[in-house]
């Protein structure tokens, strides 16, 4: 009898737990306040536009949603679990490098093997030095650095001897490493300004030539970000290429983040404004301008980015300006980079398509040219391609 009533008690207890449960789940969902919706009053003005409440779930976070995310309420009633809102959860930024690593070392097998094969040749006479310096000048490591590289690199062999392929390949990687500057402060500045009233987000501009990957940068850091656990908000200010701001919002829509955007051919300044105010009255910890990258004239170029730019810090300082190159295009790169350091302060570069040159030495190169550091490194196409650059794990990828 006991057993009956002792039953009865655990299966009540079971089901009003299980009610409960149920119900928590329920309040759970609700629980998320709506973030505020930007008051737009003029139609010409710059308009906000919001990830859909049902934002469609991409191809990879199908794959990489973990198991035991799924609420209770998913498992219990399978028809709103379809339909319930997932974001993408990029991959962590830590490591990325190294995990990206295969696509450096494909493509940049004639610097860093070439090197060591070179190296490691039983007489080191004076043809095979020049051999060393014309791989490290056709890999963009430009003349100095290669003038200065050689130097060290004949100095340390003659006091070698010896030469076995890992003592070769362990002095090689420390004046690689050097020549990269290990020194440099690459940390990308995203963090809110909690210090002011009200607390003002960390702004960063994506400047460079059309063509060069920006705005899927501006797309990929926003998920870099989103990975290291900030809230973004994207300001679509390259209104001159029809597409960008789409291509920008889908972005953004992809990992929670809105985009602020503006009238075809509107004013980009007028944008990069909005896209910070509404950054303010988000309480984000970043905000991301995309910038037009139309390099018709140097005035024109400064016209626009020093608008832009003026406009924003009407807010408060930018925090940073960060020049898209495309390392594929080399020397032209390189000219690029020069006419908008003139034009902004660039405070760090992103060397986009690495996947798809042998000319990695340009790493080299545009920091010395620029004095400033290489910060992050796009190696693909895909969503998640875009590395926290690293002197070391650069180095490591290259000698393969
Ligand atoms: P924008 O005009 O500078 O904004 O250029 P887009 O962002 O539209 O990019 C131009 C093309 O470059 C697109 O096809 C991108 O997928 C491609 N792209 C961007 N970054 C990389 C990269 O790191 N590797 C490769 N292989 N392609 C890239």
């Amino acid at each position: 009898m006991e057993t009956v009533i002792l039953a009865v008690v655990i299966a009540v207890v079971a089901v009003s737990a299980a009610a409960g449960l149920v119900v928590t789940g329920r309040r759970r969902k609700q629980l998320p306040a709506p973030k505020a919706q930007p008051q737009i009053s003029k139609p010409a003005a710059p308009t906000t536009v919001q990830p859909p409440a049902e934002p469609q779930v991409g191809e990879d976070a199908a794959v990489s949603a973990p198991e035991e995310r799924r609420t209770v309420e998913e498992v219990v009633l399978p028809a709103q679990a379809e339909a319930a809102p997932e974001l993408e959860v990029p991959e962590p930024t830590a490591g990325r490098l190294i995990r990206l690593r295969s696509r450096l070392a494909r493509s940049q097998n004639t610097l860093g093997k070439g090197l060591l094969s070179l190296l490691s040749r039983d007489r080191l006479d004076e043809d095979t030095w020049e051999e060393i310096e014309e791989l490290l000048l056709t890999a963009d490591v430009g003349v100095q650095p290669t003038q200065e590289l050689v130097e060290r690199l004949r100095t340390r062999v003659k006091v070698l001897g010896t030469r076995t392929p890992d003592e070769l390949r362990g002095l090689l990687r420390e004046e690689l490493v050097a020549l990269i500057d290990p020194s440099l402060d690459r940390t990308l500045h995203v963090a809110r300004h909690d210090e002011e009233t009200p607390a003002r987000p960390a702004v960063l501009l994506v400047v460079g030539v059309n063509g060069v990957g920006k705005t899927t940068t501006s797309g990929k850091l926003a998920r870099v970000l989103v990975a290291d656990g900030h809230t973004v908000v994207l300001g679509a200010a390259d209104t001159f290429r029809a597409a960008a701001a789409d291509q920008l919002q889908t972005w953004g829509e992809r990992v929670g983040a809105r985009t602020v955007r503006g009238p075809e051919a509107g004013d980009p300044a007028s944008v990069a404004f909005d896209a910070v105010k509404e950054g303010i009255a988000e309480g984000a910890d970043t905000v991301l301008v995309d910038t037009a990258g139309r390099l018709h004239t140097k005035t024109g170029l400064m016209d626009e980015l020093g608008k832009v730019k003026r406009v924003v810090e009407k807010h408060g300082p930018v925090d940073e300006v960060l020049l898209v190159l495309d390392a594929t295009t080399g020397q032209n790169g390189l000219v690029q980079a020069k006419v908008f350091a003139e034009v902004v302060d660039i405070t760090g570069i992103v060397l986009t398509k690495l996947d798809g040159t042998a000319k990695g030495g340009i790493v080299v190169s545009v920091q010395r040219q620029l004095g400033v550091p290489v910060k992050l490194i796009g190696l693909g196409e895909g969503a998640d391609d875009l590395a926290p650059f690293e002197p070391g794990a650069f180095v490591d990828a290259l000698l393969g």
